[in-house]
């Protein structure tokens, strides 16, 4: 399900609890752990959390379109690639709320106008920034730059380490996730995702 489309958002704002609520949900978590949330360490626990939270999930309140719209065409007719590499990100696994720890790395071929570098940076921050699957946001992420700026193709790749597998359940420290969505120009012509590809892994 597209975690992004206005339908869930607006069910997530009507689900919209209070401050209070959610740090009385951590106190609940602290005693169920079998820990005290009145001894002196723990007491502001449940805000510090809900602090954190805020920032972790923060990209519910942004629309990456409305980022990815501000472009710009003085680029003397600039018409290949641009790539965005090693853009580290943190998110949340919807399944587990347990990080997510990874790289992205963004190409698009532009028709005429381009968008600021820090815009695409942004575009996979704002998607990190909520609860997700790997596959939704690596969709998410070059859907997004596709209907903002319909360029000739879009190219997205993620790799990432879930903590919900290398820290809990099977333990397998090393285990690194690999999704990409190619679209456009890069889904139909292979010389240009084997370029984008090669840019990953030795640009
Ligand atoms: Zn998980």
């Amino acid at each position: 399900m597209d975690s992004s489309s206005p339908k869930n958002v607006k069910v997530a704002l009507q689900n919209k609890v209070t401050r209070k609520e959610a740090e009385k949900a951590v106190e609940t978590l602290i005693k169920w752990a079998g820990d005290d949330p009145e001894r002196e360490g723990l007491r502001d626990t449940p805000k510090r959390v809900i602090n954190a939270y805020e920032e972790f999930f923060s990209g519910y309140k942004e629309s990456a379109e409305k980022y990815l719209s501000k472009t710009f065409e003085d680029v003397q007719g600039y018409q290949d690639m641009v790539m965005l590499k090693d853009i580290p990100f943190n998110s949340h696994c919807e399944h587990h709320m347990v990080p997510i720890i990874g790289i992205a790395h963004i190409a698009y071929i532009p028709v005429k106008k381009v968008v600021g570098i820090s815009k695409l940076a942004r575009t996979v921050e704002i998607f990190a920034r909520r609860l997700q699957t790997q596959e939704t946001m690596t969709q998410q992420i070059a859907t997004s730059i596709n209907n903002a700026m319909k360029p000739k193709g879009v190219a997205v790749f993620i790799k990432a380490i879930h903590q919900c597998m290398t820290t809990r359940g099977v333990e397998k420290p090393n285990v690194s996730t690999i999704t990409n969505t190619f679209l456009g120009d890069f889904k139909t012509n292979n010389d240009l995702q084997s370029q984008f590809l090669n840019y990953i892994s030795n640009a």
